[in-house]
């Protein structure tokens, strides 16, 4: 989409468009216009993931480059595709109105914002009591890289599958991978993030060369974090297939578990990186590799050590 400003029609909601040709992106020349058409052709795969659920902004009015800044509160009126989510911070001490993305119309409206990248609960706002799923977020420490990241991933994927659990890997479109446990059963933060807890030490045990648990930045030199303590009401995670605003207009992508092995034998991290025109193709092919995170049940067993 190009132009200085423009009127389109999106789920039967009329937007205002605009700065369509400002450059986003100045490594690669990708613009604004750019970034809305990508969400309009990833809304069909993306919508059933960010519906209903309370989003964080993180907006860059002047591309990667510039500055940024989160905005949990909702910057309305935007259209009837955006609805709101009011709950009370302490951090304020007073209640904050989250944007919940309804169609395809609230999404086109957050990219608009120059929202370039686009940031989830892990409850909906029906109940944000409820995480619908558990996260770990392995965050590599220079020089360790995307690949010991991968490593970590499928490590804790065996984990979990000796509890019969199923878990789902996307790169986080920066540095290392997500991994997400669908629930979709009654249960409360303080069980996921007790969990998550307890399997991060399992690793960090059994691995201390490469695995940490600990937050502190300077422990994680060359070392993989199993960053465990996403799992709270007031944390978001980046979406997935949303943009991320780094050099490149790369996304947060599903990955199959054999492209993760692939990647670390051959040792080619490039394999697991995805920016936007590629991810439409791939999406294509594949479909979205993260449905299964919607609608799996799962239950989390009790931890024996
Ligand atoms: P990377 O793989 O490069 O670590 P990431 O998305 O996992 O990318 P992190 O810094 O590990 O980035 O943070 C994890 C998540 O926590 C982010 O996706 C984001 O949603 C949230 N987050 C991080 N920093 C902030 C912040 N300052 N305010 C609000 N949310 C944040
Ligand atoms: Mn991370």
């Amino acid at each position: 989409m190009s132009g200085k400003k423009r009127q389109i029609t999106v789920a039967d909601q009329e937007l205002t468009v605009s700065n369509l040709d400002k450059i986003f992106y100045p490594a690669t020349g990708f613009t604004k216009g750019d970034v809305i058409d990508y969400y309009l052709a990833i809304a069909p795969l993306m919508m059933p993931h960010l519906v209903g659920r309370p989003i964080n902004l993180r907006r860059y009015p002047d591309g990667v480059e510039g500055e940024s800044f989160f905005q949990k509160e909702c910057p309305l009126p935007g259209p009837e595709g955006v609805t709101i989510s009011p709950r009370y911070s302490e951090y304020k001490d007073d209640e904050v109105n989250y944007c919940v993305i309804q169609d395809a119309a609230g999404l086109v409206w957050v990219a608009n914002l120059a929202s370039i990248e686009v940031h989830t609960y892990l409850a909906r706002a029906s109940n944000w009591e409820r995480p619908t799923q558990m996260v770990f977020d392995l965050d590599p420490g220079e020089p360790a890289g995307l690949l010991d990241s991968a490593r970590v991933a499928l490590r804790l994927r065996e984990e979990l599958a000796e509890m019969d659990l199923q878990g789902f890997a996307k790169t986080s479109g920066g540095k290392g991978i997500h991994l997400a446990v669908p629930l979709n059963t009654s249960v409360t933060y303080e069980q996921t993030k007790e969990f998550a807890r307890a399997l991060a030490g399992r690793l960090a045990d059994a691995d201390p060369e490469h695995v940490v648990m600990n937050m502190r930045k300077d422990l994680r030199e060359g070392k993989v974090l199993v960053d465990w303590s996403q799992n709270e009401v007031h944390k978001s995670t980046v979406c997935v297939y949303s943009l991320r605003a780094r050099e490149r207009p790369t996304v947060s992508t599903p990955l199959a578990w054999e492209e993760l092995e692939e990647a670390v034998d051959q040792q080619e991290a490039r394999r697991v990186v995805f920016e936007a025109q590629e991810v439409l193709k791939r999406v294509e092919r594949l479909g979205d590799l993260y449905k299964p995170v919607l609608k799996l049940q799962q239950k989390l067993p009790k931890m024996t050590d």
